[in-house]
């Protein structure tokens, strides 16, 4: 855990969130700043930077949580919808938050896949 990480405390609840799933290895909660009907965060308890700095140890813990992303989009009813799941890296993908997470949108047409460039 990294003190200085939202995420990881988060994940320690010394940050309170709304916490929809938690086990001894993953927790989700939703976005605090929702951008669409249902925006749910999953992450890896353990604190890993963002996909750059996945290792080969990390297989069995994405599993576990990629696992969870498809048990919460049954659990919030937008599986037959769809959704969309995004993890931002770095900069240009805007990535804010630096504790590796997977996004979950749905609950309404989540539009193009990606902003139109400026
Ligand atoms: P990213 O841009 O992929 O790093 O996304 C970070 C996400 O974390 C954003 O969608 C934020 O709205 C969300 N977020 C930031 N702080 C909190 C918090 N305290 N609780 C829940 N979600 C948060
Ligand atoms: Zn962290």
């Amino acid at each position: 855990m990294s003190t200085e990480c939202l995420f990881c405390r988060i994940a320690a609840k010394e940050v309170p969130a709304q916490m929809v799933y938690e086990d001894d290895q993953v927790c989700a909660f939703k976005d605090i700043s929702p951008q669409a009907p249902v925006h749910l965060l999953v992450i890896p308890k353990q604190h890993i930077e963002s996909l750059n700095l996945l290792t080969e140890q990390d297989r069995d813990i994405m599993g576990v949580v990629m696992e969870r992303v498809a048990h919460l989009a049954r659990q919030f009813k937008i599986h037959e919808s769809g959704y969309r799941t995004i993890i931002n890296t770095n900069q240009d993908g805007g990535q804010v938050v630096f504790h590796l997470h997977v996004h979950i949108l749905g609950g309404r047409a989540i539009g193009p896949m990606v902003a139109r460039s400026s």
